[in-house]
């Protein structure tokens, strides 16, 4: 055996013991299931044995399952999954029930999970069928079920049980919105049973005081609590969940709706026929392509990238201080996660009282969080310690990496460039975090281009997780490193994509907001335009999204773009510009000034379309199809992420899907703009371009790459190989 041992104590105790040679941490591989498997027949058959523990090796429980089992399991088809998934269950059930009697519940023995830290999917969904679940007193430990978050749901057990442990409404949060909690939060939702100093010691003393083993849902006369689907009380239960679930989702996540399927089904019958249709759901959810797109973007990819997958051949660049320069809304927010990344800041400002408002961010982020109970006067004072809020420049002298967010001003830009290096050590790396410059032309007022490079945050940085590193034409390889490895220190995603308008985020996400406003100027009435959006799996709809980021610099970005592109600028933006130019000139300049595409109230609460908007715009009485509208949004952000990937803007389509999903929100169940037209499949793709073309445009055409791509049957992930290298 390998990943699980057998020690039989001369107690009667035997201890088997989770510990996957050469990881840090635990994942149930097929094999090790296997393993586990042997090691409680031998123990439930060996007549010396009293009672067994489960335990791990390491410092934690087990992260989950290694997802190449689902990915295997998936080779054999919808038959295989759920012959799989079955025998986990079995595994899991023949622990449960321990060798009783079906019929009388009699003999068996006490099977206690001893947990010495962070449990998490099958590492939790283990415990959970022991009759007794210890757990170390570790407040750092996190115990939960993080499977919805990457497109499926709890498929061993712990949608079941832990609906039968706690009922439907208190199991909800953990199932649905994948709750973490710590061992003590765990003992008093009824995950755990006991927080304990030495949990081996204490399941050992456990299994050998002759206890009660018969799960309640074994026991005769065993009621769900809280009610079961036609229990009155268990009934309205699932009307909420249900509308929850569509309110959150808008119907467009397949792994919410399978599991609550699954708990409701399962509710209504004995405890093995539920396990059967949570395999069944499981599967469903499984063979569906959207799980596969979800996992492979927001679990592989993106911890491939966040490890260095693109990181250039360069000896450890970590930061150890560095200088950041404005002290406004994002130079605040570079401080903060910086300086909670034990980094040491300098906060530069053109006065010093700007400087300290920047250092005051974060002063009142911690404030907010030590009121919630989340964070401590100790850790706000050794974080804002590393704050060093200022207007002198001679504190950079031993700075290695400097990040500018003065004014989006090219001529800003560059005297702040020049008399930041006119300090700086020689070796340090200078990154602008500019939105819409290019970075080429910024780095020409550096005297050392090949330092030069764009780190580009989202706003608000404290929240935001994506950071797209930008190269410039003259930049080096140690600088990439370098922003490689900050962005892996203050743990965010990053993406590498080179010098071009808009980099790559803004450059999808503008045309989504532009057919979104581009659609209303033609009479397709807002409602319709946003709701279309949320159904496709959009956190936000496009009009909702024009009055979150501003319509003032929406009109900015519009003019400065049309200054740039001259001729080139497109002849259909005529309408987008048209009505985008009317709210400005209206003084609505979204939700900053409480008036927008949408109404608020005084403080700021959004109401509804605003009438005005209905009024002058909302004349098409033909109105499109959902379907339609949603193609035009979709098709507006994945051809530009095509063209990005065509123009070499983008080298590698993981970085575009995972920089989509986290930069601005594409409907994560896709797994990206990449991911959804592999989906959909190439020559679908360009068939619904030639439509769209010849109803609305050229901005529509199909790139060459996806045209090549449908001729020869090709998708994205299978063309850009396993490495996904699109160059
Ligand atoms: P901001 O106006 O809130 O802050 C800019 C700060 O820079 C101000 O405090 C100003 O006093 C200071 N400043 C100006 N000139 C300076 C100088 N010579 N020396 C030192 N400080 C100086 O702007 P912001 O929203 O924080 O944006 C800053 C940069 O970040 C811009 O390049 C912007 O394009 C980019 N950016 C903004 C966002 C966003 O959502 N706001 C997102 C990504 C990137």
């Amino acid at each position: 055996m390998t990943d699980f041992t057998m020690e039989i104590g001369a107690d009667g105790v035997a201890l088997i013991t989770w510990d996957l040679p050469g990881k840090s941490m635990n994942v149930l591989t097929m094999a090790g299931a296997a393993e586990l498997e042997a090691a409680v027949d031998a123990a439930l058959a060996d007549g010396a044995v009293k009672g067994i523990v489960i335990t791990s090796g390491k410092e934690t429980m087990a992260g989950g399952m290694d997802l190449n089992v689902l990915a295997d399991m998936k080779t054999e088809g919808a038959q295989g999954v759920f012959d799989g998934i079955m025998s986990l269950h079995g595994l899991l059930r023949k622990i449960e029930r321990a060798g009783m009697d079906p019929k009388t519940n009699k003999g068996g023995k006490p099977i206690a999970a001893a947990v010495p830290g962070t449990a998490m999917g099958i590492g939790l969904e283990l415990p959970l069928a022991c009759h007794r679940f210890f757990v170390a007193d570790n407040p750092k430990a996190k115990l939960g079920l993080p499977e919805i978050q990457v497109g499926i749901f709890p498929g061993a057990g712990g949608t079941t049980r832990l609906v039968r442990k706690l009922g439907v409404m208190m199991a909800a949060p953990f199932l649905l919105q994948a709750k973490m909690s710590d061992p003590q939060g765990a003992v008093k939702a009824g995950i755990a049973d006991e927080v304990v100093a030495d949990p081996v010691a204490a399941a050992r003393a456990w299994v050998l005081s002759n206890p009660e083993i018969v799960k309640p849902w074994d026991a005769k006369g065993y009621k769900m609590p809280g009610g079961a689907p036609y229990h009155p009380a268990g009934f309205q239960t699932f009307v909420g969940a249900n509308a929850m679930i569509n309110g959150q989702t808008w119907g467009a996540y397949p792994a919410p709706k399978a599991l609550l399927s699954a708990v409701y089904e399962g509710a209504m019958v004995p405890f093995d026929t539920a396990l059967r249709i949570e395999a069944r759901w499981f599967t469903s959810v499984i063979m569906n392509p959207s799980s596969s797109a979800m996992i492979r973007s927001l679990f592989l990819n993106k911890e491939a990238l966040e490890k260095g997958a693109n990181r250039p051949e360069a000896p450890d660049q970590r930061v150890k201080k560095m200088g950041v320069m404005g002290a406004g809304m994002m130079g605040a927010g570079i401080a903060l996660v910086s300086a909670q990344a034990g980094i040491e800041v300098v906060l530069i400002d053109q006065k010093q009282e700007a400087a300290d408002k920047g250092k005051a961010y974060a002063e009142a982020y911690f404030d907010k969080g030590i009121k919630r109970g989340k964070s401590t006067e100790a850790k706000k004072a050794e974080v804002l310690g590393r704050i060093n809020a200022t207007t002198d420049y001679n504190a950079l002298a031993d700075a290695d990496l400097i990040i500018e967010a003065v004014f989006e001003d090219v001529g800003v830009k560059a005297e702040v460039t020049k008399n930041v290096e006119a300090v700086i050590p020689a070796t340090c790396i200078y990154a602008s975090n500019t939105s819409t410059l290019p970075i080429t032309g910024l780095a020409k007022a550096s005297t050392r281009p090949d330092q030069f490079i764009g780190i580009h945050f989202f706003s608000p940085v404290e929240k935001m997780a994506l950071v797209e590193i930008i190269k410039g034409k003259k930049t080096g390889d140690r600088a990439v490193a370098k922003a490689l490895d900050y962005v892996r220190q203050i743990r965010k995603t990053p993406i590498v994509v080179n010098d071009a308008r808009f980099f790559f985020a803004n450059r999808c996400i503008i045309p989504y907001l532009n057919e979104g406003a581009r659609m209303v100027s033609e009479g397709v009435t807002p409602v319709l335009v946003d709701n279309a959006a949320r159904m496709l799996g959009m956190p936000v709809g496009p009009l909702q999204l024009i009055d979150e980021t501003s319509i003032d610099l929406a009109v900015k970005i519009a003019k400065a773009t049309k200054e740039a592109m001259g001729a080139d600028y497109p002849a259909d933006a005529e309408g987008v510009d048209g009505l985008m130019f009317w709210l400005y000139d209206q003084g609505r300049l979204g939700r900053k000034s409480n008036a927008g595409f949408y109404s608020y109230d005084d403080k700021g609460k959004r109401l509804g379309i605003w009438d005005g908007l209905t009024e002058k715009y909302t004349s098409n009485s033909d109105r499109p199809e959902v379907d339609e509208v949603q193609d035009r949004l979709m098709f507006a952000q994945v051809l530009e992420a095509v063209r990005a990937l065509e123009e070499g803007v983008l080298e590698d389509i993981r970085e575009g899907d995972v920089g989509a999903i986290l930069g601005w929100g594409f409907a994560p169940w896709s797994g990206g703009p990449f991911s959804w037209l592999d989906i959909i499949g190439a020559a679908e793709a360009v068939k619904r371009c030639d439509r769209l073309t010849k109803a609305h445009g050229v901005r529509f055409t199909a790139p060459k790459l996806l045209r090549e791509m449908a001729d020869k049957g090709e998708t994205f992930y299978g063309r850009f190989g396993a490495g996904a290298k699109a160059a």
